[in-house]
């Protein structure tokens, strides 16, 4: 591709506000639901470099009038009439271009190249399409001469289905981008709260210097979704939770929660602290996997007071599929802050609630004085809550209040809610975060190579003992809060789950 627009500003792929962004699986699900609604939030927030261009890639044979209405009709939708500015959808709409490409035809991106030539060599590529398609698009990219050193390559989950699998996609990329242009998304990194873990645990010194199996009991993260399979049954069924949440979202929030300090807050430095936690994450061996891991699949159920099919009852389901849709688990990270302190994960679809939460169980006193009948509330618990709002709640103990109370206690919250105390209209969706941060070429928010590596080393290591233990998939009616199993696990180990808590033992 012709390099002669470059300028003195473009001697690095990193610290510049991209000016052309260029968007494969234009038309798809992702693209239409988070991305260009995320792009239009932040033109309206005047984030965009002001010469942006967008190049919407898909294989229909639309004009660009029918493109520009689809996309007017899905902002409409996703954000809502009342909150368009028309001014913004205006200088929106006009960044827009369209390119008719089948990803798999080397001779389809000429024409991508030819129109890209005429652009800011910067270009973000964005892969919104299924990641078996990574490998033709980097390779055609490549064909046609549109990659340049300034280029960044922007790709969503999952990157493979196991750790040999994530090997060939990277090592694809990694023949025609370097490091240092691979944004590998996973968004619940670009989300408020996640973010704020930072600050949360190195800005206060009150958190940090309790951090630590020496104060923590137990952490658990938890992921519930309400939603079943969603018209998505045979992509679900060859991945389950464990590759499907637990190899991404869930480790990046134990990672998140788990790492040490990073020295600067650059892009490297907390990855590194990352990848020490993944590599002191205790497998689940042969030994532990009765005792450490629960598997799950939903039955019939209610849902909101409907009924609700089961997983294998589900349209287009497979009725001998035994896929997990729901996993809970223990491990340990071996390393001097967090030895002998659980992290027990859990996600399930279908269940009651959906909830995103990290839970800290702090310990109890050693010396107790109170009542002896409250000495299972008297822990302090520092809630982090991603879904359905964002929030930070730290439970404190009190005293009832009254002259004939005596020393009850009580718990309360010190709550922080965000779309409260920051006075936002509305708090941006994570995608809004994750794209500008590619645009401006910032890897914090974005995971490295060794990371999604390492996660699947561990994930696989599971599956493979699972599978020799036969472990047995245990049933969940659609609308619970999953298996009575993954209750008695993590009490087998002397601990709760958050939402019993209040309950009598
Ligand atoms: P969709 O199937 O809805 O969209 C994929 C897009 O890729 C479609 O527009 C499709 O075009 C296009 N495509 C497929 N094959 C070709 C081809 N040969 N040439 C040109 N275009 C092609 O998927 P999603 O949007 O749901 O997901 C996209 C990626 O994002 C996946 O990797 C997914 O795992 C990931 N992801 C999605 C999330 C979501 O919420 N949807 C959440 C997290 C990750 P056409 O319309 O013509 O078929």
């Amino acid at each position: 591709m012709s390099d002669s627009n470059s300028s003195d500003e473009l001697t690095t792929a990193k610290g510049i506000l991209s000016h052309s962004f260029v968007l494969f699986g234009a038309l798809g699900d992702l693209s239409l639901r988070k991305l260009m609604p995320a792009l239009y939030q932040l033109d309206h927030a005047q984030l965009l470099s002001k010469e942006l261009n967008i190049m919407a890639v898909a294989r229909s044979a639309i004009s660009i009038t029918e493109l520009k209405q689809r996309i007017e009709h899905t902002l409409n939708q996703y954000i809502g009439a009342d909150e368009l500015n028309a001014n913004s959808l205006s200088r929106f709409l006009q960044r827009l271009s369209y390119c008719k490409v089948d990803l798999t035809h080397a001779q389809d991106y000429i024409a991508l190249e030819q129109k890209l030539a005429l652009w800011h060599p910067q270009i973000t590529y964005y892969l919104a399409t299924p990641p078996s398609l990574y490998k033709d698009i980097c390779q055609h990219l490549h064909g046609a001469n549109a990659i340049n050193e300034h280029c960044r390559i922007v790709v969503e989950k999952p990157i493979g289905h196991d750790l040999s699998s994530s090997k060939v996609i990277n090592d694809k990329m990694a023949l025609y981008f370097d490091e240092s242009q691979i944004f590998r998304i996973d968004h619940y990194l670009g989300k408020e709260t996640v973010q704020n873990l930072i600050a949360l645990r190195f800005a206060n010194p009150l958190f940090e210097s309790q951090w630590n199996h020496q104060h923590i009991d137990y952490v658990e993260i938890s992921v519930a979704e309400e939603v079943g399979i969603e018209g998505r049954w045979g992509y679900f069924d060859k991945a389950g939770q464990m590759r499907d949440m637990v190899q991404n979202h869930l480790l990046q929030l134990l990672c998140m929660v788990a790492m040490d300090p990073p020295s600067q807050l650059t892009a490297n430095s907390i990855r590194d602290e990352k990848v020490k936690v993944l590599r002191s994450l205790q497998p689940i061996d042969q030994d532990k996997i009765g005792t450490h891991l629960v598997l799950g699949q939903y039955t019939d159920g209610q849902f909101k007071q409907q009924p609700a099919p089961g997983y294998l009852n589900e349209a287009d389901a497979n009725t001998s599929s035994d896929t997990e849709t729901f996993i809970a688990l223990r491990t340990e990270i071996a390393n001097w802050r967090w030895t002998g302190t659980p992290f027990y994960l859990r996600t399930g679809k279908r269940m009651a609630n959906k909830v995103t939460e990290i839970i800290i169980h702090y310990k109890s006193n050693s010396h107790y004085i109170f009542d002896p009948d409250q000495a299972e509330i008297a822990q302090n618990k520092l809630i982090i809550r991603l879904q359905p709002y964002e929030s930070i709640s730290l439970q404190v103990l009190t005293k009832e209040q009254g002259i004939d109370k005596n020393m009850q206690l009580r718990r309360d919250p010190l709550h922080l809610d965000f779309a409260q105390t920051q006075s936002q209209a509305r708090i941006p969706d994570a995608y809004e975060r994750l794209l500008l941060e590619a645009l401006k070429g910032n890897q914090s928010l974005f995971v490295r190579r060794d990371e999604v590596e390492l996660a699947w080393q561990w994930c696989d290591q599971i599956r493979q003992a699972w599978h020799r233990a036969e472990l047995p998939l245990e049933d969940y009616s659609a609308g619970s809060n999953g298996p009575q199993q993954a209750s008695n696990m993590i009490e087998t180990h002397g601990h709760r789950w958050y939402e019993h808590c209040n309950e009598a033992k």
